[in-house]
Parts: C-alpha cells; sequence; structure tokens
C-alpha cells in the first residue's frame, strides 16, 4: 500500500499522513512510496504515544459476555469441561488516524477462537503486558477461566477481568493469532482476588465521573441557552426597526411579489426585493446567531420538541441573507446535501418539499424519533431542523421572528386609547348545597330575562346583568374549581368573589376551601349568608365562624361585607349586588373600549351544527363581528356572535360575555383571546403554537420548586414561601401547619395557603400553580388527575409520613440549603383486585398493575383512599405459578406483603425505590 492510498483511507490529506509518519521516524519522501505493516505500526505506537492519555478518557466501552462450556481432553487424558467466557469489546473513541490503524490491525487479527487451556495456564500466570486499547468494531476477546477444582478460587469465571485488553499489534495478530492473545491474557482471579471488588470501584467512579460531565454539560448548554435567549430578544428588537424598513423598501421595489412571508422566505424570482431589502437588514447579520454546527450533535440527541428549552437555537442569522447562496453551496458530491432554509413551523409535507424527498421519508424518520405525525403537521423549529440533520442536509434557521412577538407590536399601537371604567366580573364560590346555583338562577332570572318577555337564557359561561348603579358580569361556573384552573392557566377572570354561606349550615369545608382560593388571588370577597328565609338560620354563627376563617365583616373593621340573602325569595339580593358594585368602586375597574379586543375563552365546545363554539368573555377592546381572532393555538374570523339571552349581537365591549362562531378549532377555556388586524398573522401565532405543543405561556410560568424557593425568594421583595398542605387527620394538619408557620423568620414568611384533610386533588394543583406553591402531603397522596396535571405543570408535590422531617426540609428550603436527598422514585401502581386470605401463608393478594410497573425489590405503600395505610416491602410477586421479577402495566399479578395482611379489594399499591437526588438547581 501506497502512502497516498493510506491517506485516502483515513481520510486525511496524503502530505499531513508524510508529515506523521516523519515524526513517528518513519522515512518517507514521496506519496508513491509504499508502506509495510511495521512502518503501520510504528505510526500507531506514535501516534498512541501522543494520544495515549487523553484519548484513553473519552472512550466509551461496551462489554458482552456469553459464557459457554466446552469438554476437553488434556493431557493426562481425562475428558473434562471449561467454561468459556466471550467477551466482546466495543470501544467507541474519537476517531483519529491511530483509531483507524488499530482497527485495521483488529480486522487483520480477526475473531480468534481459543482453544480448551494447555496445562501450564494452571500455574499463575504472568504480569499482564502493557496495556494496548483495542480499538476495533468487535475485537472478540475469548477468555479461559480455569475450573473451580483447577484452581481453587472462590471468583466465579465471570468475574474474569473486564479490563481485559486484546492485543492487537498486527505481527501479533496475523502470526499467531490465538496463542498469543490468550498469553497476554492472565486469570486474574487467580493474582488478584480482589480484582472484582476494585473493577467495581473503578467502574463506579468512571460512571461518577461521566455523569459529573454530563450534568456539568447540561449547565454550560443551559448558560449558553440563556445567553443566546438574552442576545435573541435584545437582536428581535433591533431587527423589528430594520425589518420595517426593509419590508417597506421590499414592497417598493416588487410591488407583485412582496419580500416574503414571515417563514416563508422570499421567492427565488424576486431577487430586487431581495436585494432591496438586504441592505436594510445588513446590521443584524453582524451579530452572529450560534454556533449552529456544534450544536448539531447535541440537537440530535432531543428527541423530543417542545419540552427542551426553546430559546437557543431559534436564534440565528436571517434567513434571506442565505438564500442568496443557498443554491450555490450544493454539495458537489454523490449524495447531494442540502442546506434547508427551516423557518419557525413549517408542515411535514413543506419540509419533504424542501429537502426533495417524499413527505413518507418525513413521517417514517419522524417515527424513529418518536414522534407520529401526519402530513399537515407543523413542526416547530427545533424538530425540523434534528430532522433535517437527521436526514443527513444542513439545516439553517430561517428568519428569526417569532411571530408573538408581532403581539407586543399590536399593542404599543393602542397604548394611548382612554381607560373607560368596565362592570365588575364575579365568581359565585361556596360550599356544595350552599345556594350558588339558586343564587346565580335568581339574579338571571330578575335581571336578564325581566327584560325581554319569554326571553330563552342560554348557558354561554357568563352573563351580565344591569342594575339602578351599574352593570355586572357574572361567571356561570360556579365554585373554586374552575376559578382556580383559569387562574393555573395564568387567566384572571374574576375581580370579586361572592362567597355563599348557609346560614343553616356555617363554615364547610369547601367554605374555607374557597376562601384560600380567593385569598391566594388576592381577589376581593362579598359574603351572602344565604338561606335566611329558613327557621334554624344562625346568621351570627357564621359570622364568627368566617371571622375565624380571617374573613372580617365591615362593621368589625374588616373589608368584607356581609350579607343576608335569600336565594329562594330573592331577600337581600339587590343589597348584594349594589355592595359588590361598592367593591367595584374601589377596586377602579377601567379597561380601554375603543381598541382591538382582547378577553378570555370562558368556554368552549364542538357544535354538531355550529361548529367549534367558544364564550368569550371580553376584558378589554371592543370585539366586532368579522374581527380575526386568536384563541390560544387556534384563531377564525368572528362569524356570528350571541350574547347570553340568544340574541344575535355585531360587538361587544369590556367585561361583555359572548358566544362566537368562526374559530378553525376548539380552543382551551383559560385561552387569552386577541383581536388581530391580519388574518396570515393570526394564523401563523397559531401554528406557532400549535407547533410549539405546549402553551408558551406554560413554559414561562415557572412552578415553584421548593429546591429552588430560596434563589425565588430572593427575587422579590417580600420573601414568602407559600405552601399547601394536604394530611390524612385532622391532627396532623394542625401539627404541621403550627409547625411549619412557625420556621418564619423575620426575613422569611412561610405561609400555608391552604390546609385540608385528604387526597392532594386537582384543584389542589392548580392552586398550587396559580399561587407557586408547593405541596406538602402528609400520609396522603395526588388523585391520579392530580398527579398528571402535577407532572404537566411541573408543580412540587412532596411527600412525608414524618412532620420532623418536612418541618426539616422546609427549614433548609428556606435557608437555601435543601441538601440532596433521598426521593423516592414512584415505579407504578397497583390496584387490588381480590384478596386470598391463605392460613400459614397469610394473605395474598390478585392486583392489576395500573401504571408504571412493579419490581419484587421494590418498596410498597398501601393506600385506602389515596391515605397511606402501611408502607414496607413486598413478600413475594408472582404471575401464575411462578416467582418474578418484575410485572409491567396492564398485566396481573400476585403478591404478598412483608409482615401485613390486611388488604383489601380496592386498596391501591404504590411502588417505589428509593434514589438518591442531587439538590436541583434554580
Ligand atoms: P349549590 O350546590 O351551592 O349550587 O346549591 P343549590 O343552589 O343547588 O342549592 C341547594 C339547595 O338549597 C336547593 O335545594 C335549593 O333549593 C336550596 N336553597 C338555595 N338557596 C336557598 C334559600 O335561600 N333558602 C332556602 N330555604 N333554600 C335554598
Amino acid at each position: 500500500m501506497s502512502v497516498s492510498q493510506f491517506a485516502t483511507e483515513l481520510k486525511i490529506p496524503a502530505s499531513a499522513l508524510l508529515e506523521q509518519l516523519r515524526q513517528a521516524g518513519v522515512d518517507k519522501k514521496s506519496e508513491g512510496d509504499s508502506l509495510t505493516e511495521q512502518d503501520k505500526a510504528r505510526l500507531l505506537d506514535y501516534l498512541r504515544r501522543q494520544h495515549g492519555e487523553t484519548a484513553g478518557k473519552t472512550k466509551i466501552t461496551l462489554t458482552r459476555r456469553q459464557t459457554t462450556e466446552i469438554k476437553a481432553t488434556n493431557s493426562s487424558g481425562q475428558a473434562r469441561t471449561v467454561q468459556v467466557e466471550v467477551r466482546k469489546k466495543r470501544v467507541l473513541v474519537k476517531r483519529d488516524p491511530a483509531d483507524i490503524l488499530a482497527e485495521e490491525a483488529a480486522q487483520a487479527a480477526g475473531v480468534s477462537e481459543v482453544s480448551p487451556p494447555a496445562e501450564e495456564d494452571r500455574t499463575p500466570l504472568r504480569e499482564p503486558e502493557p496495556v494496548v486499547e483495542a480499538i476495533a468494531p468487535e475485537p472478540v476477546v475469548v477468555e479461559l477461566a480455569p475450573e473451580p477444582e483447577v484452581v481453587p478460587e472462590p471468583e466465579p469465571p465471570l468475574e474474569i477481568m473486564p479490563e481485559a485488553v486484546a492485543v492487537a499489534e498486527p505481527e501479533v495478530a496475523e502470526s499467531a493469532p490465538a496463542a498469543e492473545v490468550e498469553a497476554a491474557e492472565p486469570a486474574p482471579a487467580v493474582e488478584r482476588p480482589m480484582s472484582a471488588r476494585e473493577r467495581e470501584a473503578k467502574r463506579h467512579a468512571e460512571l461518577l465521573a461521566i455523569q459529573a460531565r454530563e450534568l456539568k454539560e447540561k449547565q454550560e448548554r443551559e448558560v449558553r441557552m440563556r445567553h443566546e435567549m438574552e442576545a435573541r430578544l435584545a437582536k428581535a428588537q433591533a431587527e423589528a426597526e430594520a425589518k420595517a424598513k426593509a419590508e417597506e423598501d421590499a414592497k417598493a421595489a416588487a410591488a407583485k411579489a412582496p419580500a416574503g412571508t414571515l417563514h416563508k422566505p422570499a421567492k427565488a424570482d424576486d431577487k430586487g426585493a431581495a436585494k432591496t431589502a438586504k441592505p436594510a437588514a445588513a446590521p443584524a447579520k453582524g451579530k452572529p446567531g450560534t454556533n449552529w454546527k456544534d450544536d448539531a450533535a447535541k440537537r440530535r440527541q432531543i428527541k423530543t420538541r417542545g419540552d427542551a428549552g426553546t430559546g437557543g437555537w431559534r436564534a440565528g442569522p436571517k434567513g434571506r441573507h442565505h438564500r442568496d447562496h443557498d443554491q450555490a453551496q450544493a454539495a458537489p458530491a454523490e449524495a447531494v446535501v442540502r442546506e434547508v432554509l427551516v423557518p419557525e413551523t413549517i408542515s411535514v409535507a413543506d419540509l419533504a418539499h424542501k429537502m426533495s424527498i417524499k413527505a413518507t421519508e418525513v413521517i417514517k424518520a419522524l417515527m424513529k424519533l418518536g414522534q407520529m405525525v401526519t402530513i399537515n403537521q407543523v413542526l416547530d423549529q427545533e424538530t425540523a431542523m434534528i430532522l433535517v440533520e437527521e436526514m443527513g442536509h444542513v439545516a439553517k434557521p430561517a428568519k428569526l421572528d417569532d411571530p408573538e412577538a408581532f403581539l407586543g407590536e399590536a399593542d404599543d399601537a393602542h397604548k394611548d386609547v382612554e381607560l373607560l371604567p368596565r362592570a365588575p366580573v364575579v365568581t359565585v364560590m361556596g360550599h356544595v348545597d350552599h345556594g350558588k346555583t339558586s343564587l346565580l338562577d335568581y339574579i338571571r332570572r330578575a335581571r336578564v330575562a325581566a327584560g325581554e318577555a319569554g326571553g330563552i337564557t342560554q348557558h354561554i359561561g357568563a352573563y351580565h346583568v344591569d342594575t339602578p348603579r351599574g352593570m355586572i358580569t357574572f361567571l356561570d361556573t360556579p365554585g373554586h374549581e374552575a376559578f382556580t384552573a383559569m387562574r393555573a392557566r395564568g387567566a384572571k377572570a374574576t375581580d370579586i368573589v361572592i362567597l355563599v354561606v348557609a346560614a343553616d349550615d356555617g363554615v364547610m369545608p369547601q367554605t374555607r376551601e374557597a376562601i384560600h382560593h380567593a385569598k391566594a388571588a388576592n381577589v376581593p370577597i362579598v359574603v351572602a349568608i344565604n338561606k335566611i328565609d329558613k327557621p334554624e338560620a344562625n346568621p351570627d354563627r357564621v359570622k364568627q365562624e368566617l371571622v375565624a376563617e380571617g374573613v372580617v365583616p365591615e362593621e368589625y373593621g374588616g373589608d368584607s361585607p356581609f350579607i343576608p340573602v335569600s336565594a329562594k325569595k330573592g331577600t337581600g339580593i339587590d343589597d348584594l349586588l349594589e355592595n359588590v358594585l361598592l367593591q367595584a368602586e374601589v377596586l377602579e375597574l377601567k379597561a380601554p373600549k375603543d381598541a382591538p379586543a382582547r378577553g378570555l375563552v370562558i368556554e368552549a365546545r364542538l357544535d354538531k351544527g355550529k361548529g367549534p363554539v367558544a364564550s368569550v368573555l371580553v376584558q378589554q377592546g371592543t370585539l366586532k363581528r368579522g374581527d380575526i381572532l386568536l384563541c390560544g393555538q387556534v384563531f377564525g374570523r368572528v362569524r356570528a356572535m350571541l350574547d347570553e339571552s340568544g340574541k344575535a349581537v355585531s360587538e361587544a365591549g369590556p367585561s361583555i360575555p359572548v358566544e362566537i362562531q368562526g374559530l378553525s378549532d376548539v380552543p382551551a377555556a383559560g385561552d387569552e383571546a386577541l383581536a388581530l388586524a391580519d388574518e396570515r398573522k393570526a394564523r401563523e401565532i397559531a401554528l406557532f403554537r400549535q407547533g410549539k405543543f405546549r402553551d408558551v405561556k406554560l413554559a414561562k410560568q415557572q412552578a415553584a420548586k421548593l429546591e429552588s424557593m430560596f434563589e425565588q425568594m430572593g427575587e422579590g421583595e417580600v420573601k414568602v414561601l407559600p405552601l399547601i398542605i394536604k394530611a390524612d387527620v385532622q391532627g396532623s394538619q394542625e401539627a404541621l401547619v403550627q409547625s411549619l408557620t412557625k420556621l418564619s423568620t423575620s426575613e422569611v414568611r412561610v405561609q400555608v395557603i391552604h390546609a385540608a384533610v385528604g387526597a392532594i386533588s386537582e384543584t389542589d394543583v392548580n392552586l398550587a400553580q396559580a399561587s407557586k406553591a408547593v405541596v406538602i402531603g402528609f400520609n396522603v397522596r395526588a388523585d391520579v388527575g392530580a398527579r398528571k396535571l402535577a407532572e404537566n405543570f411541573g408543580v412540587d408535590l412532596r411527600y412525608y409520613t414524618i412532620i420532623y422531617e418536612a418541618v426539616d426540609e422546609v427549614k433548609a428550603a428556606l435557608s437555601g440549603m435543601l441538601a440532596p436527598e433521598k426521593r423516592e422514585h414512584v415505579l407504578g401502581t397497583v390496584e387490588i383486585r381480590q384478596v386470598f386470605r391463605i392460613s400459614k401463608v397469610g394473605t395474598v393478594a390478585g392486583c392489576m398493575v395500573t401504571s408504571g410497573m412493579v419490581k419484587r425489590s421494590a418498596s410498597a405503600r398501601l393506600l385506602r383512599n389515596n391515605v397511606v395505610i402501611w408502607t414496607g416491602e413486598l413478600d413475594s410477586l408472582k404471575r401464575f405459578k411462578d416467582d418474578v421479577k418484575e410485572v409491567k402495566e396492564s398485566y396481573e399479578c400476585g403478591l404478598s406483603l412483608r409482615g401485613f395482611n390486611e388488604i383489601e379489594e380496592g386498596d391501591q399499591l404504590e411502588i417505589f425505590e428509593i434514589q438518591e437526588v442531587a439538590r436541583k438547581l434554580a
């Protein structure tokens, strides 16, 4: 083989190879000179010495072992069994010429089949030879284990030398592969009895090192991303101006071919437009966006979209600049490597078109990345870029332009519109059966239908009433659940809460909850003491109970009006409404009227005849029929608008609820509704949000974590740690609230915004999300819905079984010293379907794994109605008659618990493992 041939093989220039050879002491004059195996070996040796230490550290070794037995006859004619362990070792390293050389050598060596050991092998072998790494695709190391009797050593054959070394010197491999390889392999079991443990420790240390490195990389990545985000924001501002100019120029230059939409770079034929646009936009070019190349590998690792930080990778040079040299840079070689411009969002079909492949190919590739998509689905930029790179093309971010930024601009345009007083929006809360619905119905009947003879009112989620003193809008879904769910999504719909308390019943658990929720939202409360028509009514007792809950009547110096009413008879209702309006006056509620509408989706459904229908509460501006409306991820033109009495209306001002038709899809309750001037923009933003999967807003609303509490608290003025406490019994609830509140210092206040007995519910999680609180579960768990919601939001649910543990952790969090902790990792849940009591054996339960999996070795916690009854270990785990190690979701299994026999049908088992978790970084 000549030098130049070898250089081609190594994919380096021949001159470089010559230089390297020279340094290695192999004197070759020209590229035509031939190379011997010895020359190569010297080069390899030299390169090893150069790279050796560092290369060794960056490699990853994968080992696979196989143990087989062979029968053989030894020299004395005795038949015996020899255990042979074949270990395949794959070493992955950053490839450099040295590795390729070695690889070649190892390939030459091939797979070595080794005969049973000769007699001499019994005696301890000599010291291992100097380690030479085998860097081959699959250098197979065949190792022979001495029989137990031959070498009286407790170490089983499996323990042999994971760090074993194959001698991959070409000469050796070629001349006498088997013998040499074997001789170089000492049986460490004989020489180093401790080796197993040592190796274990070493491997552990290596693992730790890798983990540490990964963590560091991740941190660096995060920091980088944050910087990029900042840079991007700054850039976006600069660019907004440049863009405006550019677009004006472009329009002038090519009136019929505009300079390209937001996401589609200008078409190839409107060169003129692009050229004019260029100088204007040039300043932006100066800032390079990101180091795309470096990130390419990392991006490939990210297989899901939406969840990773969105900022960094989007930053990039403006797309339009790339367009010009787009085609010019087509790769010359065999496979066409395209430079693909990826806009903020792109449909699968468009992306396929850009890469000149079939859409099915894209779908297939995405499937491999773990995503099921349809041809029309819109991908976000990140996903699309990963895909493009996966397919071997070069992905370039198209124009940096977050369509959401446009929303800010649109807002600014209407900054100067005069603010006018608006009607208050009221939610009715209270304990079940205390008369919320009756109250809402009475007010509606008395006020809305009054003006319209026999008017059929319909439920659109809200209605407004006119009183002599002014208008009030009621949200029609009573209770704190809806209220808090909205709040958790970042929407604030309610100005005032009417708390309904039955005079014959007093303060009940849900009354308390409602108070906590209203207080957490900082919304004033007007108390309606209902059912005063009843003989057993006792308004004074109610008053006292409410004072105990911190709702103080005005007459006692508090700020909550208390109004005795009867929702049945209508007594006191006018007084109640008047007081609501008085409260509203204090709040000085104002909104612009003569501006594009902004509001909230309070309800939405798919109507068979009308299509998607949404109830929108206008909060600012005026919504008109024919407006383009963007609601969360959907948009559309308002085709028809109805008020709460079913009458068609043509416009709706602040605090007016209307039902609208014409949206492209059903939005979610709590979505923000926005009237935009530009349909194209609305479509883009909607698609962008769809592509982003998760609400952008949600991502911004960071849920609170106990670990990062301290840092978060540092940002605010008043340092408050909000907590929600759920406990199994009243006693522990009180004890917890007391001891946790006592942790407050002059600098930090522990604020229990809600404490109650019972499982953690969705409402609790919503409240936690809305108030940035941490949820503490004491011997209780979150129910299924709550668990899912908490996962979605990232709300921190913490479970404790010992009060001082909870206190210690909160204390640590307050000082920012939350240490690494042992944390439970819940593997799965199991439902007990049947219970068998067997004498002598004890209780055996027939179960179904309802989520995750159950492991025989894991711990379990028995829950009855989401309250912890028992915690301990599993005693046995069976599938049919067989003992098994684990059972997966939706399979049945039988199990028994160690030392616990009082299992009942319908109980739940939470299966968990204890893991050490490092303290999360803020
Ligand atoms: P919600 O669960 O809070 O919505 O309560 P409802 O409005 O459904 O009322 C529960 C029950 O209390 C119904 O049977 C109502 O008729 C009754 N109720 C509501 N308000 C009054 C009232 O002012 N006086 C009397 N006597 N009964 C009432």
